[in-house]
């Protein structure tokens, strides 16, 4: 077991274990507040911590030096029956090995051309950017903000420290780079690169005075999938006070982002601080149809759909941050997040419909039948039923 600090954790308060469980100890107080935001233990601390990847970030229960406090920290598995994945959080996630990244025939300039993915969370853009960067004019870069907001708790989500792409000197350079997409391409030796950030906070500084073209592609999930995937991610019984806050908050997202159709039809500036996108995809239409659903995307960036995009889990990737099903996928492997879940063992691109078991009837009804679940079905999809395709 090893206990370790990010090299510039500044408040001093999150802490990473990685290694294998311990066994027993005389006097065992556990951690408080599992699932924390990782801002929350980086600020808060006091005991919160996340299951993150292969490690636990975590913040002491009195926020002291979890090297020096004289405490032993262990990994503890309360839940019956074996646990052969607990062993593998001291293994980097994939083995680098056979994925190598094969050099440009010529070596890459600058960047010419983003793929902006933009989104709330769990609305499906880890594969959305897995498939973009097995094109081979793509680099799917994923969630390129962590690399600029947190550049201390990031790497490649595929391999992990043994990344031999993302080294921490790289991770640096690029992410300190005024010219943060050219570096990328010049790195990956891709022209285009897919940043799938989601957030207009993030974009619209990062987009700014960028040469580039850039696609701006707004990404949704119907709003009864999308309320489901919020409700897996968090603990607790499925209440009407959380089905309004998660309601209101896709509303509040979705408030932000105007498309360029609805700009034409609205005949009227865009209001101040409003995100426009000039492509509208919705997952369900990309889970049926992933080449077709993309290619408005790629002819924006004067490219062509290529077939090897649906092999996209055997292609090589480096991504920064992303979901973790689609990395599952790419890793070939059981991740210890995957236990119990069974769409975690399904490969391929598919609809999520997990809101049948996280919802009961009245639920559904519920959620089917509010404002704000009625505001994003009628501007994104033709009908409030959770269609498999919108089309
Ligand atoms: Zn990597």
């Amino acid at each position: 077991m090893s206990i370790c600090r990010p090299s510039s954790n500044k408040t001093r308060k999150t802490w990473r274990i990685c290694g294998d469980p311990i066994g027993s100890c005389s006097r065992i107080v556990p951690l408080l507040e599992a699932h924390s935001l990782h801002d929350d233990i980086r600020g808060v601390g006091q005991g919160r911590y996340s299951h993150w990847r292969n490690a636990l970030l975590f913040s002491t229960s009195d926020n002291s030096d979890a090297q020096t406090n004289g405490r032993v920290y262990a990994l503890r598995w309360k839940g019956a029956g074996a646990k052969p994945w607990l062993p593998q959080l001291s293994l980097p996630a994939a083995d680098c090995d056979h994925r190598r990244w094969s050099a440009p025939a010529k070596p890459v300039a600058r960047c010419e051309g983003v793929i902006a993915v933009v989104g709330d969370s769990f609305s499906g853009s880890t594969v959305l950017n897995c498939v973009l960067g097995a094109h081979s004019q793509i680099f799917g870069a994923s969630e390129l903000r962590w690399l600029v907001e947190t550049p201390d708790e990031v790497g490649c989500a595929v391999c992990g420290s043994a990344c031999t792409m993302w080294t921490p000197g790289v991770l640096r350079r690029v992410g300190q780079s005024p010219d943060l997409y050219d570096a990328v391409s010049r790195r990956f030796g891709r022209h285009i690169v897919c940043d799938s950030s989601k957030t207009p906070a993030w974009f619209s500084p990062a987009l700014r005075g960028l040469e580039a073209p850039v696609v701006r592609v707004l990404l949704t999930k119907h709003p009864l999938r999308h309320v489901a995937s919020h409700l897996s991610k968090t603990t607790g019984p499925v209440t009407r006070q959380r089905l309004d806050a998660i309601l209101a908050h896709l509303r509040a997202f979705h408030g932000r982002v105007l498309l360029k159709d609805e700009m034409t039809l609205r005949r009227a500036p865009a209001p101040d601080g409003m995100m426009i996108c000039d492509l509208h995809l919705r997952y369900e239409d990309f889970a049926a149809d992933p080449l077709g659903s993309l290619s408005p995307v790629l002819v924006a960036m004067g490219l062509s759909p290529e077939p090897g995009m649906l092999d996209w889990a055997r292609a090589p990737a480096h991504p920064i941050g992303g979901n973790i099903a689609p990395l599952i996928q790419i890793c070939n492997a059981v991740h210890p997040m995957a236990v119990g879940r069974d769409k975690y063992r399904r490969r391929g691109i598919f609809l999520d419909e997990s809101y049948r078991q996280t919802l009961d009837q009245d639920g559904i009804d519920y959620i089917l039948s509010h404002a704000d679940a009625r505001w994003l079905a009628d501007r994104f999809y033709a009908s409030a039923e959770p269609a498999r395709t919108a089309a």
